[in-house]
This record gives C-alpha cells, structure tokens and sequence, in this order.
C-alpha cells in the first residue's frame, strides 16, 4: 500500500472561492432529486456497461477506470474537439466510448482483463479491444494506454495478485475506502494522480454498482473526483473565480496551458468540491453524478441554454470559460 497524498494546496493569488455560491450550491445540491449517486449499469445495461452480475464485471472496472482520461482532440496548440466515434451502430463520446468497448470485449472473453490474460496479449491485440466501427483506434493517448496496460499488468503478475483480492483486502480492513485508496496509490493507472481521480471513480463504481463490491463504512475518507468537466463546471459555475486575467484569457481561448496552471486550477476546484461535500453533507459519488451530468446541460461544443440549466438562479453564468487544456492521464 501507499500513502494517500496530502489535499493539494490551492493558489489564493490566482484562484479564489467564492463561500456564497459555495453555499448556494449546498442547498441546492441538497433538495436536488438529481442529485443521486449513479449505479454504473442500469442507464445502458448490456451496452455501454456491463450486465448486472456479468462474471467479469470486477476485473472490467479495475482495469476501464484506469483509462478514463485525455478524451479530446489537440490542434494547433488549442482544443480541438471531443473524441466521439462510432462503436457498434452508435456515436460514443469518450467515456462511454471505453466503457462500451470494454463491454464488448468482455463479452467476446470474460476473462480478458484478468491480468493472467491481459500478459499474453501483444500490442496489436490490445490495440484491437479499442477498435471503433472504420477498425481504428480513436483513442487520443493510445500511446499512455498501452504503457498503463504493460505496467498494470506487471504490477499484478509480480505480485500474483487479481483485482479481487485488492477488493478483499479493502473489505476485510476497518476503513475499506480509505485502504482502498492507499492500495491503488500503488497500482500503475492509479498511482500516476496525487488528486485520485481515477482511484475514487473506481472506488464509487465498486460501491454503487448494483452489485456493491465495496462495502464502505468510511464515507469520510472519500476525496473529490476531478475531471475536465467538473473543472469547467466550477469555472463557469462562479465556485471558482480566475482572479489572474492572464490564466483567464489561455482559458477562454483554450490554448494549451503550462503544467503549474493546470495544477492550480485542479487543486482550487479539488478545495471546492472538498468543501461542497461538506457543506451540503453530500457523498462525492453524489456530487460527482451531478456534476458530471453537466457536461452534457453546459457542453464544450456550444452555447449553453441556460435559462433551460437547473442551476441557472445560483450559477454565474461565465460561459466563456473552459478546462485547463492539458494533456494528461490523470483524467
Ligand atoms: S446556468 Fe449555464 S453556465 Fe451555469 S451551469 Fe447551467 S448551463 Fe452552465
């Protein structure tokens, strides 16, 4: 196991956070009905993710939740695009792209992602887990994915373990989310983000899959998942204010920004949620959910329509903003 590394520290000369709307959200967040944790199964079952029950479902998330990360497009130095492509008849965005085609290479192999299994694969066989319907693989960092599958797997091999037996050795310790986390600070794919966004997706999808592999007596050890869009989302939202105009203008224009700006702006929305978790008395699963279903109500594409925004009475409305440009396996 590893140490969970210290909360970040955030940049008050840059970013700041505003308590108002902080509380705003909180009491919003709190009397939400969409405010729910998401189960993982039952919006596509069989489709994007595997059926409840599915005999390979542990080793699916250990090994998907590893590769939620760099779902977009660079050109010229700026954000491009969304990675979108068609898989099996639909047009899949990032996310549910991999969840979908580690779907469906479960269902050809159920035991595909054992480790055992992942080691007697070569490169062209991994890459064809991920091949869309024109047989290309879409993936944006397929470079980062292949090294995090080689180190992956080495890692359970030398220590002949499965992802099962991580899972039993967070159940069986008094605190199973926080011994959870420590274990996946060790495990390449997880190891890599001191934030553990990757490791507490994983951690909420064991716990909230119809099948609860995670039995968590611990909710206080749980840490904010943060993504590209919750950062966009307490950007836009007014959670996080951009106090430094030249941050607030690579942002706006979406141009690639230098790794300590991408980090301040990461830890000042990771302080944010912190806090939001807090005041409303949420899960993180729970706030996670909701900020992750504004990816689609505030996109990256368009405009958003905010008046038709849940939110729109308590939000800022700085629909200019955008992630930190980034590029990055941590999410
Ligand atoms: S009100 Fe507008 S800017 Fe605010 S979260 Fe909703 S869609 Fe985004």
């Amino acid at each position: 196991m590893a140490p969970i590394p210290p909360p970040p520290t955030t940049r008050p000369d840059r970013l700041d956070i505003d308590p108002a709307r902080l509380d705003a959200f909180a009491v919003h967040l709190r009397s939400s009905e969409s405010a729910l944790p998401f189960d993982f199964c039952t919006r596509s079952e069989g489709f994007i993710y595997p059926q409840c029950n599915h005999p390979a479902v542990l080793d699916y998330l250990f090994f998907n939740c590893a590769h939620q990360f760099g779902f977009w497009n660079l050109a010229n130095n700026h954000w491009q695009a969304p990675m979108i492509a068609p898989l099996d008849g639909h047009m899949l965005k990032g996310s549910d792209f991999l969840f979908r085609a580690c779907t469906r290479a479960i269902e050809a192999d159920p035991t595909v992602f054992d480790p055992r299994t992942l080691a007697q694969l070569t490169p062209e066989q991994l890459d064809a887990l991920f091949h869309d319907d024109t047989g290309c693989n879409p993936l944006p960092m397929w470079p980062e994915h292949l090294a995090i599958i080689q180190a992956y797997t080495r890692w359970f091999l030398d220590r002949q373990l499965i992802p099962a037996d991580l899972l039993r050795q967070a159940n069986d310790s008094p605190s199973p989310l926080k011994t959870l986390l420590e274990i996946l600070a060790g495990l390449p794919g997880y190891a890599e983000d001191p934030l553990q966004k990757k490791a507490m997706l994983l951690a909420i999808t064991l716990e909230n899959r119809p099948e609860h592999f995670l039995k968590v007596t611990d909710p206080s050890s749980a840490v904010p998942i943060i993504d590209y869009h919750l950062q966009r989302s307490v950007l836009r939202t007014g959670l996080v204010q951009v106090l430094d105009p030249e941050l607030r203008q690579n942002l706006e224009t979406r141009q690639v920004v230098s790794a300590s700006d991408e980090a301040a702006v990461r830890a000042t929305a990771y302080d944010a949620i912190a806090q939001l978790m807090d005041r409303s008395g949420l899960s993180a699963a729970t706030v996670d959910w909701f900020f992750f279903q504004n990816r689609t109500r505030c996109p990256e594409t368009v405009e958003p329509d905010c008046p038709a925004c849940p939110v729109h009475h308590i939000c800022a409305r700085r629909t200019a903003l955008f992630q930190p440009v980034h590029r990055t396996t941590a999410y």
